[in-house]
């Protein structure tokens, strides 16, 4: 099979056969088993893969590592490729119709403050800090801007368990007014 069939280049964590064919072969089987390469990563490459065929915004994804939290997906793609997805507002709807769940965007090898705000996102963070418990733990409060209105997009809940499983902070949000 000569490479320039395809057109495309979307990157999976698993090898762009495996998930064209959604069969391991045996060294992503190996990754797979020892906890390299989750399940979570295997179904989201063949969905990814299958969809890249007829969405050539899709095809450009470079995806590391994909983490199930309740159901949703937190997709973590590869640094600095992140910001020109944001400018088509229709791509994270194509991909959350994709893969059937609520989509989570970040990067790979950032900072706890740029995947607060990739998380957070449209949303704008005024601050990022660490909040000392007298217990010896630490919060890491991020502080909106203005009030909690109707139209907040997010449920602050559900993204204080995707920054605990993606990257192990307990998070406190606040905003700015009361
Ligand atoms: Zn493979």
């Amino acid at each position: 099979m000569s490479s320039h069939v395809f057109s495309y280049s979307l990157k999976t964590p698993i090898c762009s056969f495996d998930a064209r064919t959604g069969v391991l072969c045996p060294l992503c089987e190996t990754k797979l088993r020892s906890g390299q390469l989750t399940d979570t990563d295997v179904q989201v490459s063949i969905k990814l893969t299958k969809a890249a065929e007829k969405n050539p915004e899709i095809a450009k994804l470079s995806f590391i590592r994909a983490l199930d939290v309740d159901g949703d997906y937190i997709l973590v793609l590869e640094p600095g490729s992140l910001a020109p997805l944001r400018r088509d507002p229709g791509f994270q709807k194509d991909l959350q119709s994709i893969l059937g769940s609520k989509i989570w965007l970040t990067e790979a090898d950032t900072t706890d403050r740029k995947a607060l705000e990739d998380f957070f996102f449209p949303v704008r963070i005024t601050n990022v800090n660490t909040v000392w418990l007298p217990d010896g733990s630490k919060l890491t409060k991020v502080v909106i801007p203005g009030r909690k209105t109707e139209r907040f997009p997010h449920d602050t809940d559900k993204i204080g368990k995707i920054v605990r499983e993606s990257r192990g902070i307990d998070l406190m949000v606040e905003f700015e007014r009361m």
